[in-house]
């Protein structure tokens, strides 16, 4: 399973292996600009995907699952509901995200 990404900053494409981030979330950086994502963010984001990944492997005996997530594409509250608010939310500042989730 591949990665794509492309780099906010230059606008460079890659591409990641996702056992290969999985085990080294550090390799998360533009090969470009060496622009470096948060670590513990990656490993984060890793680590929930794995999850999915799981839950799949139960779920795919009855069906096929396919589906594509995007950044600028997520579903509310995470992403902007239509085209319009996309650029806005590109332009916004990253916050410091604190951790509100109830478990
Ligand atoms: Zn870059």
């Amino acid at each position: 399973m591949t990665l794509e990404f492309e780099c906010i900053n230059c606008g460079a494409d890659f591409e990641l292996e996702f056992t290969d981030l999985l085990d080294k979330p550090e390799k998360l950086k533009c090969p470009n600009c060496d622009i470096r994502a948060d670590v513990h963010a990656v490993e984060d984001m890793m680590g929930a995907l794995d999850d999915v990944c799981a839950n799949v492997k139960h779920i795919r005996r009855k069906f096929r699952i396919a589906f594509t997530l995007e950044s600028d594409d997520l579903p509310p509250p995470y992403g902007p509901a239509d085209e319009h608010d996309a650029d806005n939310w590109a332009n916004e500042k990253i916050e410091e995200e604190t951790e509100e989730e109830d478990e």
